[in-house]
């Protein structure tokens, strides 16, 4: 009875276009139809893709209208719909612009719709960023295990403390184990305790952005004008500020100014700071001065920690055992997650079916398909390297000291018990190494493993990690 009809929502839950519907829909419930018709209706959706959603705006005054009042709104629902959203971004369109004339045209009642301030010549299509703060994002969404204690707490350190207790802060991890989520917490708390300090959250791509736009239209004194009375500085994804140099530049003057000037400043990456590459030496030792904390990969126990705190938002129940399934499933990082779970309830909803682990493996078989994919050698020996900070050269050198003969040794047994590559074939990808020396390396850790209860864990951890 639910085969066919279920299949195709399970196709439409993800298509932008109805996602956008979706996000349309709860604007409209949200401001009323008035609102929407004046200044949300003519909006097209021009992208999806990735991290990004662009959206058309049919004039320069629109776009500033939109920007200033509905930015949040829009990111948030966004978000709810796609939760790889980290941008909602405006340009202006021919198609909105002809949406806004048909709109016009049907708006009969009495309107107080402004006409369009007349473009003043500058650069308007250029894409704007909604960088607003994410209402979810607080301290008491997060939920915290060992994986994130250390930059949980030094989080809240430095969102309580009037003073400045280590600058900068730097928070570090791979993609969606919630760095933002953290910045976004700690804007909101000296917010809400201290709306007198200046929080100023962005990301380093909008920071690169701004400072190329002003240089092209030479008006840096105002760029740096802006820094002068910021109390507390994010910036957000600092690796993309990598290889551009005038940038990288100004970011360092930027940041010695904010920290000599005894003020906060809070970095993220996915690396560390020695780690970040075609990051200048002098910013680089900078970056690692104050309290440098690692957010590692959650734990099965951790991701379902987190189903569950994001699954009491949700209207729809979500049964225990599918959480279970979530959290043993979908490990590579808390957004995907994120977004299976809402993918699910989003489905039931609209079926008006309960949820089941059936039905919930039905709605994420394509998650699943991605996620089950073979793992291949070199990712192990990456996420291996990842785990114990090892370099990835370490994995085909002939260093025999302990930290790094070890990590090889975990993702040759790895390597051995998820793949179905033989030990030859094993040997030739660690360096050119002799079957025999992996067959040692199976066997050592094998043992090791029955040995210590903690190195048991990690090696334990890793599979998990690997083989979904
Ligand atoms: P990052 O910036 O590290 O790529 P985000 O902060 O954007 O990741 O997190 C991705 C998603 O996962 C967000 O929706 C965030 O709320 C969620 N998330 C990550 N870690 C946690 C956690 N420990 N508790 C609650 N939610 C989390
Ligand atoms: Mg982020």
């Amino acid at each position: 009875m639910m085969g066919q009809p279920q299949e195709k929502i399970s196709i439409a839950v993800s298509d932008p276009d109805q996602q956008w519907k979706r996000v349309r829909l709860m604007l409209r419930r949200e401001f009323g139809d008035s609102v929407f018709h004046h200044w949300l209706g003519s909006l097209t959706l021009e992208k999806a893709e990735g991290s990004k959603v662009t959206l058309g705006v049919a004039s320069p005054f629109l776009h500033s209208w939109v920007l200033s009042h509905y930015a949040e709104r829009l990111t948030y629902f966004w978000r709810r719909e796609r939760p790889e959203t980290e941008k909602v971004s405006l340009m202006i369109t021919n198609e909105a612009k002809i949406n806004e004339e048909e709109n016009r045209r049907r708006l009969t009642a009495k309107t107080h719709t402004k006409e369009p301030d007349k473009d003043e010549g500058k650069d308007y299509t250029d894409y704007n960023d909604l960088a607003v703060l994410d209402p979810r994002f607080t301290f008491s969404a997060f939920v915290v295990g060992k994986e994130n204690e250390l930059a949980f707490a030094a989080s809240r350190r430095v969102a309580e403390s009037e003073s400045v207790p280590f600058n900068p802060l730097f928070l570090y991890g791979g993609v969606g184990l919630g760095k933002t989520h953290l910045m976004h917490a700690i804007a909101w708390h000296i917010r809400k305790v201290n709306p007198k300090r200046q929080v100023l959250y962005m990301t380093a791509e909008k920071f690169m952005y701004q400072f190329i736009r002003a240089v092209r239209y030479k008006d840096t004194m105002a760029f740096k004008e802006q820094y002068r009375n910021v109390d507390v500085l994010m910036i957000d994804d600092v690796q993309f500020i990598s290889g551009r140099n005038a940038t990288q530049e100004e970011f360092f003057h930027t940041f010695n100014a904010i920290v000599d000037g005894k003020r906060q400043v809070i970095i993220s990456a996915d690396k560390s700071p020695g780690d970040l590459e075609g990051i200048e030496e002098r910013l680089r030792s900078r970056l690692g001065w104050g309290l440098v904390a690692d957010i590692h990969p959650a734990t099965y126990e951790l991701r379902l920690g987190i189903l569950q705190e994001k699954s009491r938002d949700l209207e729809v129940d979500i049964p225990a055992k599918v959480l279970e399934f979530l959290a043993h499933r979908i490990t590579s990082n808390v957004r995907i997650l994120e977004g299976a779970l809402n993918k699910i309830a989003a489905h039931a909803s609209l079926v008006s079916q309960p949820v089941t682990l059936h039905s919930a493996q039905e709605v994420l078989h394509d998650v699943l398909r991605v996620t089950g994919r073979k793992v291949k050698i070199e990712d192990i020996q990456k996420r291996v390297c990842e785990y114990f900070g090892v370099r990835l050269s370490e994995m085909f050198s002939d260093r025999r000291a302990r930290v790094v003969a070890r990590p090889r040794q975990v993702a040759m047994y790895l390597a051995k018990q998820l793949t179905s590559s033989s030990l030859p074939e094993i040997g030739r990808k660690f360096g050119n190494r002799d079957h025999t020396t992996v067959m040692h390396a199976v066997r050592r850790i094998e043992q090791l493993r029955t040995q210590h209860g903690d190195f048991d864990q990690d090696v334990e951890l890793l599979r998990r990690q690997l083989s979904i």
